[in-house]
């Protein structure tokens, strides 16, 4: 059983943090575009064709460090749209987040909220310099309190070590996600790393996370294209079971019809629902 998910980018760029992996982080000046908010209209609108390309889940996701009064009350304000009109899990991704704001957005019908730790404690001080690790977990913890599914993985490729990879993942047994994002690195001239993954290393990670979480959601998300090539079904057969369709934040992805005879090709199911 597979499953397919699909992301909305609501706001784009304009972030002051520094992530370096980041096109989003105005201090990079990568050239995406960048836009302060999607109307609703276009969102219900992704909403209906991720629904439409069997996508279960569909992620509004919002640049910047967290929420805010303003952003909150616009993830709700589309959550609810997208709910009235399509009947499709609603994941927010949001940055950093507290309790109380968290609880208002599963009152607006949210379901899953995305968080991702990135990488480990020990490596993120030297791809981020903003804001901590900790309050990533801390965000992670409180997504659980408060009875939101967990979705928190992490991107590959950025330089990080075996040992790096493997106190990320002993992190994400204390929060045990019910979906865990494995990102790709995704290269940029102006980002100042370099991506060091290649197909056998991601292949590798798959499968750790596999063994370490049987019941989890393994979801090949960005990247997929950049280090798998057409032959990112082999992620699928090494325990992942879920890709993202379509566009990624900023990148172009795949056509999701392409994908979706891909994976019926190897008699795989694709879910209902999640
Ligand atoms: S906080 Fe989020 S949007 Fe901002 S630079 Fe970091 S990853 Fe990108």
């Amino acid at each position: 059983m597979v499953y397919l998910c699909a992301i909305c980018n609501i706001r784009s760029g304009a972030c002051r943090e520094d992530c370096k992996f980041c096109t989003q982080s105005v201090k990079w000046g990568a050239d995406i575009n960048r836009y302060k908010e999607k109307s609703i209209e276009m969102i219900v609108n992704e909403a209906k064709l991720a629904k439409k390309n069997k996508a279960v889940g569909f992620c509004l996701v919002t640049s910047g460090k967290g929420l805010d009064d303003k952003t909150l009350e616009y993830v709700c304000k589309s959550a609810k749209a997208v709910l009235k009109e399509v009947d499709i899990n609603i994941i927010a991704c949001n940055g950093t987040a507290s309790k109380d704001q968290l609880k208002e957005l599963k009152k607006a019908g949210v379901s899953i909220y995305n968080h991702n730790l990135e990488t480990s404690k020990e490596y993120y001080p030297k791809i981020c310099s903003t804001h901590k690790w900790e309050e990533r977990f801390e965000t992670c913890e409180n997504i659980k309190s408060v009875g939101l599914r967990l979705c928190s993985g992490g991107i590959f490729g950025m330089g990080e070590s075996e040992e790096d990879r493997i106190s990320l993942l002993n992190s994400l047994k204390k929060l045990n996600p019910d979906g865990i994002p494995i990102n790709f690195f995704i290269g940029n001239e102006r980002l100042p790393l370099k991506a060091t993954h290649n197909k056998e290393m991601a292949i590798g990670i798959i499968k750790m996370f596999r063994e370490n979480f049987p019941n989890s959601i393994i979801m090949i998300a960005g990247g997929r294209e950049v280090v798998f090539g057409d032959k990112w079904i082999e992620g699928i057969k090494a325990g992942a079971n879920s890709i993202v369709i379509g566009d990624y934040l900023t990148t172009k992805g795949e056509r999701p019809d392409k994908d979706i005879l891909i994976l019926q090709k190897e008699g795989l199911e694709l879910a209902n629902e999640c």
